[in-house]
């Protein structure tokens, strides 16, 4: 560990727990014990708000994802996971989240750590969803059925279906919200009764890592878990292709996304993908602008804007739009930018140099191309990641800042004057995640709600998230769901039986 990290977390008072889990080698986890990489190689982890190295985390191979895939494929073809009854998987998936609760502290650090997000939004949005999606969907094990038919046809038949599990599940999960993430796609396929393998980011391998203890202590058999760490092209791009694995869910870039999908369904594989977005705010002139700006500035700025449903392009009605500014502006100057292991800190840095570097250059783009900057614009002179809030104004639709996702702390806005103008703007994006409405007017609300191309639309608030709710794209922002029932029809196969009766 270098020194500004070490300074950095006595600065802050980390936990001795969080103390002792970086103080030692790191390994992957594989069939339920602790091993290197086949080859021995391994990569460096960078605390972002330093800049300074934190551990190394082994760098897997083609090989160690086949031992993964080993491991689950016994698991799961008459393993002591298959043989589980339904409340005993219930029972092991809340263990787990009884023990993601009991080290909630010692998560939210290291997501802190890892990836430089506030440790505030850490512990209150990160480890709390992680926990209240395994709750979630340890309800489900027991609720889990198929329907039993009456058919027309002449004879007499027994009708029935059958929800069985799709198999070895591949999480390939990016680098924002890390522990979240892969709880979305675990928590469901281990209800199912799927066995797993996760592949963390390489930027924000940490969390997972303790995770993996987690699952050890709670009972969950050896092999149902897997956590390859390592490069996507190396790792993510085994999983994708490897014949022993039933399911991909990526999470992710769209061009990654696509890659994976070509290749996972190129050997049969089900897939989901959940990708990136460059979602719309419409704010109408009869909302309340002054929670309207502060939702909107949340909306972008949270997570330093690495969110994927980020409410990223605004555009409000030409007659509110300069009022609307200026409260957005007035807003945006409150939120504090500090390392992420600052209690008060909002803004933390971006994940890595080189994010920082991508952000930069959209900035740089954005003022090139003409979009009038109201608000940052720089980045901080100090060690880490930072960049300042930022806020472009009369942007146009064609500019490449409208057009890309960025993502980092940058708003685009510009107004609109008619209802259906401003659903032309909406739309008019390769993107579909999701989108948001900032208005009173019940029925202007309910006429627009329709006609966005979104996969969630939110109105009068942003990433209102939860486990019963389910999540994913329209367009390049992918396929599939995550939470909710509506995911575990993308982690179960449904069988059709016919039996003659005399
Ligand atoms: P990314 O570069 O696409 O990486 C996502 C994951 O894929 C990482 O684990 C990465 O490994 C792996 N990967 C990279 N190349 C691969 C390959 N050839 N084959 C298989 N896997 C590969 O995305 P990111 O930069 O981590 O995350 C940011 C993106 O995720 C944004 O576009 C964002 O919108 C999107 N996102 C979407 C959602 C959603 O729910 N729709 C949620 C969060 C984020 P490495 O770490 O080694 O590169
Ligand atoms: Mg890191």
């Amino acid at each position: 560990m270098d020194k500004s990290v070490r300074n950095y977390l006595k600065q802050y008072d980390i936990s001795d727990a969080t103390q002792r889990f970086l103080a030692k080698p790191q390994k992957m986890f594989i069939n339920g014990a602790w091993v290197d990489s086949g080859n021995g190689a391994v990569f460096d982890v960078i605390e972002p708000s330093t800049g300074g190295l934190v551990t190394r985390v082994p760098s897997g191979t083609a090989e160690d994802v086949d031992r993964a895939v080993e491991a689950a494929r016994r698991q799961f073809d008459g393993g002591a996971w298959c043989r589980l009854k339904p409340l005993e998987r219930e029972r092991l998936l809340h263990r787990l989240a009884d023990l993601i609760e009991k080290h909630g502290e010692e998560l939210a650090e290291l997501e802190a750590i890892d990836m430089g997000k506030s440790v505030k939004f850490a512990r209150e949005i990160d480890i709390q969803g992680t926990m209240d999606t395994f709750r979630y969907f340890a309800g489900w094990p027991s609720k889990l059925h198929g329907r039993t038919v009456e058919p027309s046809l002449p004879g007499n038949y027994l009708a029935y279906t059958r929800k069985e599990p799709l198999g070895v599940v591949a999480a390939i999960v990016p680098w924002n919200f890390p522990l979240q993430t892969m709880a979305w796609k675990l928590a469901a396929a281990l209800a199912v009764g799927c066995t797993t393998i996760v592949k963390p980011a390489e930027l924000t391998s940490l969390s997972t890592l303790r995770f993996g203890e987690l699952v050890q202590e709670s009972g969950i058999p050896d092999g149902v878990v897997n956590i390859v760490t390592g490069r996507g092209s190396v790792v993510g791009a085994a999983m994708s292709a490897h014949r022993g694995i039933n399911k991909v869910t990526f999470t992710g870039s769209t061009p990654v996304g696509r890659e994976v999908g070509r290749t996972a369904v190129g050997n049969f594989k089900h897939v989901t993908l959940e990708l990136g977005g460059k979602s719309p705010v419409l704010v109408l002139d009869d909302a309340d602008l002054r929670s309207a700006a502060l939702a909107v500035a949340n909306g972008v700025f949270f997570n330093s804007g690495q969110v994927c449903d980020a409410g990223t392009r605004v555009y409000v009605q030409k007659t509110v739009y300069e009022a609307f500014l200026e409260e957005l502006v007035a807003v945006t100057r409150t939120l504090k930018i500090a390392p992420g292991l600052d209690p008060d800190c909002f803004i933390g840095p971006l994940v890595s140099a080189q994010q920082k570097k991508v952000v930069s250059s959209y900035i740089e783009a954005g003022q090139c191309e003409g979009a009038e900057l109201i608000y940052g614009g720089g980045s901080l002179d100090r060690p880490g990641y930072f960049i300042e809030p930022t806020i472009f104004a009369k942007c146009q639709p064609e500019m490449k800042i409208v057009r890309e996702e960025i993502f980092g702390p940058v708003l685009v806005t510009s107004s609109f004057e008619k209802l259906d103008d401003a659903v032309s703007l909406a739309n008019d994006s390769a993107f579909g995640l999701a989108a948001a409405i900032y208005s009173n007017d019940l029925s202007r609300v309910h006429t627009l709600i329709p006609r966005l191309h979104a996969g969630t639309v939110y109105v009068n608030a942003h990433s209102t998230i939860d486990p019963c709710m389910p999540f994913g794209g329209f367009k390049a922002s992918g396929f599939g769901k995550d939470l909710g029932p509506e995911q575990l029809d993308y982690l179960t196969e449904t069988k059709a039986i016919w039996i003659t009766l005399p």
